[in-house]
This record gives structure tokens, C-alpha cells and sequence, in this order.
């Protein structure tokens, strides 16, 4: 009698966990939210409460658009772009904070991250094939200095000190959205997931026990892939010259800007940075790319949590200490098998 209750315990529980593993998958979904390609992928147990994370993520990324974009006039940031040059303009603390931070990477990074590179930045328009003359950088590139943007911790008021000024996060907004959607998924209990937005992606834990590969893209061949990096609980960016660009005269004229020159920097076709936070990652990525592979990776072989994987205009492909292969062991060595395993496949 007993044996036979065991026995339909242990049908029952087996059915359950068998309904289970039925339900639990991989769901995704893609969306145009912040002028871009916005992706979450995330393993569900249950697919309703998936779809709902899936969607509070979604909702998020346009919360964030909604205060930071430059293309909406009604935007705080629009508001700092009207009349900081006029008088203290005072935002919400998260913004405050955003910009804040945005700061805090032009000072480790000499100026090359400078969200005041848009004093210059807004004189291009690559749809339009539109950029500015000599004249017109010349000009308008004493605007171009984070240092004189005036910022009030206690008010959280944003002023400008010098005319012409104006500012854009397009540099770290999309990290700093990729990881609030990171924060909203792990405070529902999800551990397994990927959140893109543009150039800019974050993973949590990996994908059934191995990690996720991502790709690195040829620059002029959206096809072709020049390397993978796998990845788990860390986050990527990559900034390139391919994202939005025109080409005149044999100049490619595309959107990261050098702001010391006024003009699209160009020692590098794509610079890709690791590092535990996608806001870290993208703040990160314009800053190797405006600084080239050779200063940028001083930089970042000095600073523990971060790598990078640079394709160079002549097609080379340079990674960052930790991303090499180990050295060969002196003979006589013994041998590990993670010794010997390059961290990126070919
Ligand atoms: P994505 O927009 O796909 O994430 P990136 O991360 O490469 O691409 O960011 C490019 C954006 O960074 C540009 O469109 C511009 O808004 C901003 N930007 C360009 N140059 C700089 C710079 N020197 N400092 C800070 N932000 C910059
Ligand atoms: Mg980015």
C-alpha cells in the first residue's frame, strides 16, 4: 500500500517537473526604440512572466529615450540644449546623475569621451550627406569642453559657460538603458538573459551551460565576422565607422567624433570594448576608438575589469592582455589544458 502512494508521488512530481521543462525556453523579441535595434533574450520558466519582463524591459528603454533624446524637443535634455546657456537648468536626478558620470569619463580619458563633443557633433547630418567646413569646426569647436559645463550637485542644475555649447548622451545612453533593463529582469528572478540596444549589449549568466559567442562584425561586409568573444555575466560594446556614415572625396565622415579636432576620428574602423557594465562599455568604446588601439590598450591593460578588440583600417585585428592567447609555457612546464586555450576562438 505504501509502495503503491510513493509510486503516485513520484508520477505526480515527475509530470509536474515534465510540464515544467515543457514550458521553460528561450524567448526574444526585437523592437526600434532609441533610434535603434533594441533586442532582449532571456530563458523563461513561465512564458507570461517572460513576455511581462520582456515587456517592462521594452518600456524602460523608451522611459529613458523619452528623458534623454536629443531628437525630442519635449526631452530634459532638450531643455538643458535650450537654455543652459542661459540660466542653470535644473533635471531629474537620474539624468543629473548620467551626466554626471559622463564626466567622470572625460577626466580617466583626457577629454576623448565628452558628451560636449555635440557643440560640433550636431554641424554633421549623415542622412543628409551634410558636414561642417573648416571654417564652421573652427568655429564652433571652443564648445567643445566638458569643464565648462557648470554642474550643481544640490539643485541638480546643468549651466553652461560657454556660448555654442550643447551636450548629447547618444555616447552612454544606450549602455546605461541596457543595464537598467539588466537590473529590471534580475529583480524578477531572471538569470539568464541578454538585453541590446544598438552597439551596446549585456549579458547575464550564459546560454544552458556554455557562453554566449558574440560576434564582431567586418567593417564593410555586415556578413562577415572578424571574431568571437564568448561572453557570460559581462557587457560589450562596440563603436565602428559603419554605423552612421557617408562617404566624400575618400573621407568617411561618421559619428564618433574626435573632440579635440571637431572631426570623425579615424586611427581605427571599430573599437570593442568588455567590461561588467554595459554603461562602463559604451562610455568606454568611443573613448578607444577616438584614442586609437595603441593608446587606448595602455589605458585599458592598466584597468583590471576591462578588455578590448580593435579591427585596424588595415584589416588587423589587435585584442588587449586579456583576451590573448596565454604565452608558451618554458619547456619543462606542465600543462593545463586552460593554459593552452586561447579566451577568443578564430
Ligand atoms: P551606438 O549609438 O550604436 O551605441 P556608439 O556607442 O558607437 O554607437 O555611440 C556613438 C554615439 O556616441 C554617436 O552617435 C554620438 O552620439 C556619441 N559620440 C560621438 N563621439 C563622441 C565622443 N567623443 N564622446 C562622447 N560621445 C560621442
Ligand atoms: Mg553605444
Amino acid at each position: 500500500m505504501r509502495a503503491r502512494v510513493a509510486w503516485r508521488c513520484l508520477l505526480v512530481l515527475l509530470a509536474t517537473a515534465a510540464s515544467t521543462l515543457a514550458r521553460a525556453d528561450w524567448m526574444q523579441r526585437t523592437e526600434a526604440i532609441m533610434g535603434t535595434r533594441c533586442y532582449v533574450e532571456l530563458w523563461a520558466d513561465d512564458p507570461l512572466k517572460g513576455n511581462d519582463a520582456i515587456d517592462a524591459v521594452m518600456a524602460e528603454l523608451r522611459r529613458i529615450d523619452d528623458l534623454m533624446s536629443h531628437y525630442k524637443p519635449e526631452s530634459e535634455l532638450s531643455a538643458i540644449n535650450q537654455h543652459a546657456n542661459e540660466r542653470p537648468v535644473q533635471v531629474d536626478k537620474e539624468l543629473f546623475d548620467l551626466i554626471k558620470l559622463s564626466t567622470h569619463y572625460s577626466q580617466i580619458t583626457e577629454g576623448a569621451f565628452d558628451i560636449t563633443y555635440a557643440s560640433v557633433g550636431y554641424l554633421y547630418d549623415y542622412r543628409r550627406r551634410i558636414h561642417p567646413s573648416e571654417e564652421q569646426i573652427k568655429q564652433a569647436l571652443p564648445a567643445v569642453n566638458w569643464r565648462n559645463m557648470l554642474l550643481d550637485e544640490q539643485h541638480h542644475t546643468v549651466r553652461f559657460e560657454h556660448p555654442g555649447m550643447r551636450i548629447d548622451l547618444g555616447g552612454i545612453g544606450k549602455g546605461y538603458a541596457v543595464d537598467r533593463g539588466i537590473e529590471i529582469l534580475k529583480a524578477r528572478g531572471i538569470d539568464r538573459a541578454l538585453v541590446t540596444a544598438g552597439g551596446d549589449s549585456r549579458i547575464i549568466g550564459d546560454r544552458n551551460g556554455r557562453p554566449w559567442l558574440v560576434a564582431i562584425r567586418h567593417p564593410d561586409n555586415p556578413n562577415k565576422v572578424v571574431t568571437r568573444i564568448p561572453l557570460s555575466d559581462s557587457a560589450m560594446s562596440t563603436s565602428g565607422d559603419y554605423e552612421r556614415y557617408f562617404d566624400e572625396d575618400g573621407v568617411r565622415y561618421h559619428h564618433i567624433i574626435d573632440p579635440r579636432t571637431g572631426h570623425s576620428a579615424s586611427k581605427v574602423r571599430s573599437a570593442t570594448i568588455l567590461a561588467p557594465t554595459a554603461t562602463q562599455t559604451d562610455g568606454m568604446s568611443k573613448t578607444a576608438f577616438v584614442l586609437g588601439a595603441e593608446k587606448a590598450l595602455e589605458i585599458i591593460n592598466r584597468m583590471p575589469e576591462y578588455d578590448a578588440v580593435f579591427v585596424l583600417p588595415d584589416g588587423k585585428v589587435l585584442y588587449s592582455n586579456g583576451l590573448r592567447p596565454a604565452a608558451p609555457r618554458p619547456p619543462g612546464a606542465q600543462s593545463s589544458p586552460t593554459a593552452a586555450t586561447p579566451r577568443v576562438p578564430p
